[in-house]
């Protein structure tokens, strides 16, 4: 599945570095990102093992395509010496514990010989369904941030997220869930909301609640069919799913229990910086390898020849973020869509993430999502006296 380039939850602890500057608008028009601060996803393979109903990855589950030491240690050398401080690196796929832990190890090593001196924190997101004592050992003794794909109760996983059998990986992924948690990793758990799981919010909440899990974040299923993107929930579907489920949430009453969208949204508008990209109003920081060494701007970007900034066997990373394409998304995403310019919440929201603006037909467009956030806006509002002032929309 794609992953939101953001530190999965652990990593944004008060030591984290992970807020971001949006880079500079230049006189001449121009965009400089910040590339001291940079976020690198490095996406191990395209393989996975298992072949949800949804996945964008048409084709290329059983490619058996690995990122090569070679194309590491450059991807590690260019980050390394790009950038400053601290360092997060989130490492995903397709599946990436199809890297098997032998290699995933000489990688960690490697990647601590690159950032030696430096802080270093790691984060993978993986469907938890490989993850055995061995890989529950590595990840901890690293003290890996994990995000977990799991839909909700097996009814419902196992329609949607099969193995390339056609067998339910709800059981695995509760077992590698149950190995990291006995090991004091705490997952988050990445839900992809379809049409068949809409109708169950308060049912959803309730279940990971009931079931251990301290962090969930529900993401609207856009599936892949013939290379084209279809939106399988749309905005106002969202957002009648998302209020019930913020209703349900304050039923329960459980601070131990945490909807990832809607506490990093209550944080934006206490006037806390958030830990996600969606709501950070900036994308310029982060920085996604392919397997090949291809370089995206964005994971939700990757793949598509457009996006594609080059390849790092060909260019440096510094020639890749200042090229002209790079420049020209930036600037694009950087603006305001006009529809926008009249809207209330445009201080605290400004257009929402620029791919599912594309995702509406244009990244001029406001995001497909706008009715699910303005509507989430006014009900947090409600609970958070003072919001619409500190936004200028009272
Ligand atoms: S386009 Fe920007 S906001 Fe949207 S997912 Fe990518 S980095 Fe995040
Ligand atoms: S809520 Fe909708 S209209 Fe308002 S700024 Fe966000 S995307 Fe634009």
């Amino acid at each position: 599945m794609k992953t939101s380039l953001n530190p999965p939850s652990g990593v944004e602890s008060s030591t984290s570095p992970v807020r971001q500057d949006a880079g500079q608008v230049m006189p001449d028009g121009g965009f400089r990102p910040d590339s001291g601060r940079l976020r690198p996803a490095l996406k191990l393979t395209e393989s996975c093992n298992l072949a949800c109903r949804y996945c964008y990855q048409e084709g290329r589950l059983d490619s058996g395509q690995f990122m090569s030491t070679e194309t590491l240690e450059r991807i590690l050398s260019e980050v390394a010496d790009n950038t400053r401080g601290a360092m997060h690196l989130l490492w995903y796929g397709g599946e990436p514990t199809l890297f098997g832990t032998r290699r995933f190890a000489d990688a960690l090593e490697r990647a601590a010989r690159a950032f030696a001196g430096r802080p270093l924190y790691h984060g993978v997101q993986t469907n938890a369904t490989l993850i055995d004592e061995e890989w529950a050992d590595l990840l901890a003794a690293h003290r890996f941030a994990v995000t977990a794909s799991l839909d909700g109760p097996a009814w419902l996983h196992d329609s949607q997220r099969p193995d390339r059998r056609g067998e339910g990986t709800h059981s695995r992924a509760m077992a590698g869930i149950a190995a990291l948690q006995a090991r004091g990793i705490q997952p988050r758990v990445s839900a992809v909301l379809t049409p068949k799981s809409l109708p169950h919010a308060e049912e959803l909440v309730d279940w990971f609640a009931e079931n251990g899990l301290q962090e969930v974040d529900f993401v609207p299923s856009t599936r892949c069919a013939r290379g084209r993107f279809e939106i399988e929930v749309d905005g106002e579907a969202f957002a009648d799913f998302i209020v019930r489920v913020f209703n349900r949430w304050l039923e329960l009453g459980r601070t131990d229990f945490r909807i990832r969208f809607l506490s990093e949204l209550a944080r934006k508008m206490a006037g806390h910086h958030p830990y996600f990209c969606k709501l950070e109003g900036s994308c310029s920081q982060f920085v996604v390898f392919g397997w090949n060494g291809n370089v995206y701007p964005c994971d939700e970007f990757s793949g598509l020849p457009e996006t594609c900034l080059g390849n790092i066997h060909r260019n440096s990373l510094t020639e890749l973020r200042n090229s002209e394409r790079a420049q020209a998304l930036f600037r694009e995403w950087a603006t305001i869509p006009e529809a926008c310019l009249d809207c209330r919440w445009i201080r605290l929201c400004r257009g929402g993430c620029p791919w599912e603006r594309r995702l509406g037909g244009s990244s001029t467009n406001p995001t497909i999502m706008c009715s699910a956030l303005k509507a989430l806006y006014e009900r947090l509002a409600q609970e958070l006296p003072g919001t619409a002032e500190r936004w200028g929309a009272a």
